[in-house]
């Protein structure tokens, strides 16, 4: 089944000369309900600008996206979105931070007993009082993805989460979202620099091809599952 829809989208940004730049050139893609997919390519492609749009945090300037068969147009916890870094609050524990996910969709009261059990999951059991200075980068990208999780989002869209980490931090909270992704089956999409993380954890790759200040091209992979 069909989760995500991408059709015929377009986005051109105005820079501060009034030159055009087309971040987007006639995207087109499907995801899969339970897909876990990576859109690979080169800086300033257009990779963020297409999950900033998945998230609804961005318009396309023509074109259509959907999920569910719902038009995309507002940001909705539906699509939990994982940054780079930096996206926790500093001013809460490990705890609020993943509470403040649950706080945003009004139903603190009726779901705070799964934050204990998305610690667990995430693998920080007895780091729930730790603030974010407290803890590693890589810990704290695992608070990030908890925090969206904890909202059973249909699809976890995830920016680069571990382009600022070690190669062994990076290595572990690989083998972690993996996990997740087995067990919980949200479908995952990816944007990374790193063709081996791209290979290593998701069914399928996609490529975009920038040409001058255009993308115009998407390769579509399908990888068999280890
Ligand atoms: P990537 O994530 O692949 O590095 P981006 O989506 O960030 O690429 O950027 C795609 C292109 O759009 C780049 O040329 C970038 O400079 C341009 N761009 C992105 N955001 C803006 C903006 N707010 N204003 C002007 N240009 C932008
Ligand atoms: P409580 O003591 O009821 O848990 P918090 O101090 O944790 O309240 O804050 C409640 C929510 O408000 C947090 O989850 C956080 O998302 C948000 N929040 C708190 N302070 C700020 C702030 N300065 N800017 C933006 N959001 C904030």
């Amino acid at each position: 089944r069909e989760l995500i829809e991408i059709q015929n989208v377009f986005r051109t940004y105005v820079d501060d000369k009034e030159n055009q730049v087309e971040a987007l050139f006639d995207v087109n893609l499907s995801v899969r309900e339970g897909e876990f997919i990576s859109i690979i390519g080169p800086s300033g492609c257009g990779k963020t600008t297409l999950l900033r749009l998945l998230a609804g945090l961005d318009a396309p300037t023509s074109g259509a996206l959907s999920i569910n068969g719902h038009e995309i147009k507002s940001p909705d916890p539906e699509r939990g979105y994982v940054f780079q870094q930096g996206s926790l609050f500093p001013w809460l524990t490990v705890e609020k931070n993943i509470a403040s996910g649950l706080k945003a969709r009004g139903v603190y009261q009726k779901q705070k007993q799964d934050i204990s059990h998305y610690i667990q999951l995430i693998g920080l059991a007895g780091f729930e009082k730790s603030y974010p200075h407290q803890i590693s980068g890589g810990m704290a990208q695992r608070v990030a993805i908890a925090r969206a999780l904890i909202n059973r989002p249909a699809a976890l869209l995830l920016d680069e989460p571990m382009g600022a980490l070690d190669s062994f931090t990076r290595a572990d909270l690989q083998e972690k979202l993996l996990e997740l992704w087995k067990k919980n089956h949200t479908t995952m999409i990816l944007v990374t620099h790193d063709v081996d993380e791209a290979i290593f954890l998701s069914d399928r790759i996609v490529i975009m091809t920038p040409r001058p200040g255009q993308i115009s091209e998407i390769l579509k992979i399908d990888l068999p599952r280890p």
